[in-house]
């Protein structure tokens, strides 16, 4: 009878994609590839891997680049924070490893950003090491073949699925078992109606037989996101509209904005917008006209940001929570490094405009 690595390898090789990473055996490449599939599904992450590998080939040439040009290129992909520790982590490799990422899992957790997964997947992906994964597919996966009716994310429980991972990735081609057991999972082994008939470990996975597949694997639920109420103003002086950008390390770190801020429980939008822009810019606007309001769920904040047009008077700017500021014809704010809810907020506030 088969192993169930034997009958993985083989259902990889004969139905695996056919993704850009996969067709060069390069560990930066697998390395960039990691870092932007987390949380992020594999039809977004191909064109912002090829122009990120297109802009930034190699080790030396992150490294060497500017920061609002990493965040540039990772602009829309979200989780801005593992932009800046790719950065950092190439500027270490460059630095410590003369510009070769560490060929081991423990090597690589050093970098920046590394956690255990990312580690595992770069550590047996380019390097052949017997590193296991576990991700969100292969938690499913394993959950469903192993009848796990535990909530996956109980200390106890994850431990169990880094072990079941571990033995499976021991053997030859760890790096294809590991992306047979994520590529089942992101295939067949799916949230809802799993294609099980098609499926190579059907003879022994224990959720078939049970009868109970989708219902695993258990996960607490999560947390509604809290609610929040924020403003932002497009502000115009001479023609020339004001950007912000914020700290590095945070959310959305190092993006650029419109100048705006959280509004206070029951505080009126222009109000608050008056508010936030004395507090966090030192201007006082003239006048502002409400533009509409756009929507975007973080993980832990769901947010209605109300957008605002205001002119304001002479006078410096002094920020507060934000690092630097520019005044810029409006069609260059749109080349600034900036989140995806900043875009949607320019083209809202500049609709229609005369400006
Ligand atoms: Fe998943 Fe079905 Fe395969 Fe079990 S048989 S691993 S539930 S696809």
């Amino acid at each position: 009878m088969k192993s169930t690595r034997q009958l993985l390898l083989e259902w990889y090789r004969a139905n695996r994609r056919d993704l850009p990473w996969r067709r060069i055996h390069d560990p930066y490449a697998v390395w960039i590839s990691e870092a932007m599939l987390q949380q992020t599904r594999v039809e977004t992450v191909i064109p912002y891997w090829e122009r990120f590998l297109s802009l930034f080939p190699d080790v030396a040439s992150l490294a060497a680049a500017e920061p609002d040009a990493v965040l540039g290129a990772w602009a829309g992909l979200g989780y801005y924070s593992r932009a800046r520790n790719l950065h950092r982590a190439a500027k270490l490799v460059a630095e410590r490893h003369g510009g070769r990422l560490p060929d081991t899992a423990e090597g690589l957790r050093e970098l920046p950003g590394v956690g255990r997964y990312t580690a595992g997947a770069v550590a047996s992906i380019a390097f052949d090491r017997p590193e296991p994964v576990v991700d969100g597919n292969v938690a499913r996966v394993l959950a469903r073949l192993h009848g796990i009716r535990e909530d996956v994310k109980l200390p106890a429980v994850a431990a169990r699925l880094w072990e079941l991972a571990a033995e499976l990735a021991r053997g030859p081609s760890p790096g294809d078992l590991n992306q047979a057991l994520m590529e089942l999972g992101a295939l067949v082994c799916i949230p809802r109606a799993p294609g099980c008939t098609a499926c190579p470990l059907r003879r022994r996975c224990a959720a078939l037989a049970a009868g109970d597949a989708e219902s695993l694997p258990v996960k607490a639920r999560k947390p509604t996101p809290r609610a929040v109420e924020a403003v932002a103003g497009l502000i115009l002086r001479r023609g020339r509209v004001l950007a912000v950008r914020r700290p590095p390390r945070g959310l959305l770190g190092g993006l650029w904005e419109l100048p705006g801020g959280e509004l206070a429980p029951r505080e009126r939008p222009e109000a608050g917008l008056r508010r936030a822009l004395r507090e966090r810019t030192g201007l006082a606007i003239a006048g502002a006209e409400r533009r509409g309001e756009v929507k975007h769920v973080f993980t832990h904040r769901s947010l209605r940001l109300h957008v605002f047009r205001c002119d304001t008077p002479e006078g410096r700017v002094r920020l507060r929570d934000f690092d630097a500021h520019r005044w810029l014809a409006p069609g260059a704010l749109a080349e600034l490094p900036q989140a995806t809810l900043t875009r949607k907020a320019l083209t809202l506030a500049l609709s229609s405009s005369a400006i």
